[in-house]
């Protein structure tokens, strides 16, 4: 008696369907690599599960994928020895979507044909892509050491659900058989499936073998394109090795090939994408570096191989001297690991300076999909700091877009010679922080201040106290030391400054609680006043980013600085109403927020006070 049974795909699967079909059409041919990559995944799996149970061989050690073409049925198969799935498991890896990035990167999408195809070209369109090609596909399945009788049927045509039934199947692994839409004639041809293995999964490890009336072909190189050694093996073979281990569809900006040797033997493929994956910020995303030991692969998601800000890394390390049994847990205290961490991570950090020396256009590009991440180092990396820290980049007032960065290293070598710290300003955006008032005085001396306007960019200063000895400064914080600047300083007279004393007593009377102090200012030139800092404390721009955070922060009252060169402050020493001063005091305090991205207590006072200034 069959138990067969029909189910509807999740929502999710069936969007997905949908925007492949429509828009990976012109791409169709990949549905073959996803396919050939499954199977080779589904072998590397045996391999590694059958370490420990060696029964799941079932007599049978040598895995391959094979395809068979059939004219007549119109039919392309697929079949591997790999470790095949169980009921629960084809239900659960292909007829819902499980991976929460996969849900997310879906409600990102358009119904723009173009943008969307742009989008999912990020990201591994797997299995479903045969359905691009198919109208019916089957899929049988018997997992490693399951009884014979307890494979699966599953089968459906892409229209919403599907069907799955139990079925007898003597051996293990994953049989599965597209039927060929009308049009798709060209993948009954044996020439073009050759060239396309050839093309695209040349590098799979496992033999993977045509059948033909007459013999069995073997189509690709079958060994481990890093194994080889470096002159062997071509740009477009590195480049397609990358689309396999990364699912990107794009290729590489850059990647670096070496065999270490001596205390640790092994090898790294380690790529630098060309664009930021879809779920670089997801928590759940699959870290993607590859570990395998001695060829046999191990594990995917090795977050012990790199550090987390270097996780937009693609690639495989292959030890030589890891145990093949190992564990998570094992990997978590190896010492072997963290000498491969070490090595991996100066390899990468090596490449990046190799490519900013390259080309400072390619290495912004690299900047601007990874700099964020990146940035987060500013925390993690202890053991290679300096050069880390040269390869950071920053918006600077010596450039005039937000598309440029210079380095802290072009920083100093711009530096006065008697200036003392590397001067930055925090702020919400780019404009506001290239527009603040506490760079008028570096702007009329010609001093290079860094814009930081990222979000990690306060967590970064707030972590990095210095490069080559210099340490960096918030242009927004404390006492401005203007010789420290190799400038000198705006003589205020000790008699000017007497001559302010009534009017600074006046606005510190009418603000109050408001403010820490109200002083004189050394950083303006144009505006009225502005909000400072006293060193050590959180700026105001942080303080905001950890309330929006919902954080406890702790209070730090503000200094208003005023400007006394400022017309709206000669104008004000002149005035005698009590209740004026107050109302133009508070106006200068309110402004100052408004002018750092703050926001207003009371917005509406500040309209009422404003209007009253004008009539
Ligand atoms: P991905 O390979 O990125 O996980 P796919 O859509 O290609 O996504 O495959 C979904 C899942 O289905 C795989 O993770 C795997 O668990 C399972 N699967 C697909 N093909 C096979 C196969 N030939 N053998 C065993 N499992 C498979
Ligand atoms: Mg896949």
């Amino acid at each position: 008696m069959s138990d067969k049974q029909s189910m509807q795909f999740q929502t999710e699967v069936n969007q997905l369907l949908h925007l492949m079909i429509h828009s990976l059409y012109s791409n169709k041919e990949i549905f073959l690599r996803e396919l050939i990559s499954n199977a080779s995944d589904a072998c590397d799996k045996l391999r590694f599960e059958a370490i420990k149970h060696p029964a799941l061989w079932e007599g049978d050690t040598e895995l391959t994928v094979r395809i068979a073409l059939n004219k007549e049925e119109r039919t392309l198969t697929l079949i591997d020895n790999g470790i095949g799935m169980s009921r629960d498991e084809v239900i659960h890896n292909i007829g819902t979507i499980a991976h929460s990035g996969t849900k997310s990167f879906l409600n990102q999408l358009t119904g723009d044909e173009a943008r969307d195809a742009a989008l999912i070209g990020q990201f591994g369109v797997g299995f479903y892509s045969a359905f691009i090609v198919a109208d019916r596909v089957t899929l049988t399945t018997r997992r490693a050491g399951a009884p014979l009788e307890e494979a699966v049927r599953w089968e459906s045509q892409g229209d919403g659900s599907f069907t799955l039934e139990t079925v007898t199947q003597a051996e293990r692994g994953t049989t599965i058989v597209l039927h060929l839409k009308e049009e798709e004639n060209q993948f009954l041809e044996p020439w073009e499936i050759k060239n396309l293995v050839r093309r695209y999964s040349d590098h799979i490890q496992l033999p993977i073998v045509m059948k033909t009336a007459e013999e069995d072909e073997t189509l690709n190189q079958a060994n481990a394109l890093w194994a080889r050694s470096r002159q062997e093996i071509t740009d477009e073979e590195y480049k397609e090795f990358y689309k396999h281990v990364s699912h990107d569809f794009e290729e590489p900006m850059a990647w670096t090939h070496a065999k270490v040797e001596g205390k640790q033997e092994y090898t790294q493929l380690l790529y630098i994408p060309s664009h930021p994956p879809f779920d670089l910020f997801d928590r759940e995303q699959r870290h993607g570096i590859k570990l395998y030991v001695r060829r046999v692969f191990i594990m995917e998601d090795a977050e012990k191989l790199l550090p987390h800000y270097l996780r937009f890394v693609r690639g495989v390390i292959d030890s030589a001297d890891l145990p093949l049994n190992v564990s998570r847990e094992i990997l978590q205290e190896s010492k072997d690991i963290d000498a491969i961490r070490l090595g991996s991570t100066k390899k990468i950090l090596s490449l990046l300076e190799d490519i900013a020396k390259d080309s400072t256009e390619r290495y912004q590009k690299f900047w601007n999909s990874f700099g964020q991440v990146f940035k987060e180092g500013a925390a993690e990396e202890h053991a290679n700091r300096d050069k880390w820290a040269k390869l950071l980049r920053f918006s600077s007032t010596h450039l005039d877009d937000a598309q440029q960065s210079v380095s802290l290293s072009d920083y100093l070598s711009r530096m006065k010679p008697e200036q003392k710290a590397i001067y930055y300003v925090t702020a919400d955006s780019w404009t506001a922080a290239k527009n603040s008032p506490h760079l008028e005085i570096f702007k009329r001396h010609g001093i290079e201040v860094l814009l930081l306007s990222d979000r990690v960019d306060e967590w970064v200063v707030s972590h990095l106290h210095e490069f080559e000895a210099k340490p960096l400064h918030s242009v927004a914080k404390g006492d401005l030391d203007l010789s420290a600047l190799g400038v000198d300083s705006p003589t205020i007279e000790t008699q000017e400054n007497e001559k302010l004393k009534p009017l600074i007593d006046a606005i510190t009377e009418a603000l109050g609680e408001r403010v820490k102090e109200v002083r004189i200012s050394q950083r303006l030139t144009e505006s009225p006043a502005c909000l400072v800092m006293e060193e050590g404390a959180i700026s105001g721009h942080l303080e905001r980013l950890l309330k929006a955070a919902g954080q406890e922060v702790p209070q730090s009252k503000p200094i208003l600085e005023i400007n006394p060169d400022h017309r709206l402050i000669t104008r004000l020493q002149l005035e005698t109403d009590n209740e004026k001063i107050k109302e133009w005091s508070l106006l200068l305090l309110e402004q100052s927020l408004i002018a750092e991205g703050g926001v207003l207590e009371d917005p509406a006072g500040f309209v009422r006070r404003i209007n009253q200034l004008i009539v």
